[in-house]
């Protein structure tokens, strides 16, 4: 079975990242979809963040990453994923998360999404928190992959911290 795990990813966090290890354990492949969406102002380019997640899926050989825009089914249809991965964190997550998995299955009644919790170490981490920390200074050295807190420091023109 082939799982799309689509989002943001601005940027990739350690938390996406548990979602992504654990998802291919479970499936056959995984695709972690980026959304163009230029009405969320990204700090990266959608390019940038498909080089975050390619640097930090190297160990996962059946990890892709591929950009999308327009329905999220109609993308996972057109790869061939049968299940639309998502990760849950808290309970502020779970209202919008239903309301798209019930959205998604009115389009595309075939595909499932699936949720996972997140892992308790991650269940604070948020893109938007740590572009927070990182455009003050803060480190962020445990809430991202390396390859990410380099280009926040680049980003915010500041020296990586681990
Ligand atoms: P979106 O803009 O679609 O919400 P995000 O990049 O913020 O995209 O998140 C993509 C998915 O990853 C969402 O299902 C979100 O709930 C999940 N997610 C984000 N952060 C975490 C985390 N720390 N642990 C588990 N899941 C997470």
């Amino acid at each position: 079975m082939q799982a799309l795990y689509p989002g943001s990813f601005d940027p990739l966090t350690l938390g996406h990242l548990d979602v992504i290890e654990r998802g291919a354990s479970l499936f056959d492949q995984l695709v972690v979809a980026v959304l163009r969406n230029p009405s969320k102002n990204p700090c990266f380019s959608v390019e940038q963040r498909l080089e975050q997640i390619h640097l930090a899926t190297a160990h996962l050989n059946n990890v892709s990453a591929a950009a999308f825009d327009g329905l999220t089914v109609d993308f996972a249809q057109d790869c061939g994923s049968d299940v639309i991965l998502r990760g849950l964190r808290a309970l502020s997550d779970f209202e919008y998360e239903l309301q798209i998995a019930h959205t998604n299955k009115s389009l595309a009644p075939q595909l499932e999404t699936l949720f996972l919790a997140t892992a308790t170490a991650h269940s604070f981490l948020s893109s938007s928190v740590v572009k927070e920390v990182a455009r003050f200074g803060g480190s962020v050295g445990h809430m991202v992959p390396t390859g990410v807190a380099q280009d926040l420091a680049r980003l915010f023109n500041q020296s990586s911290r681990p």
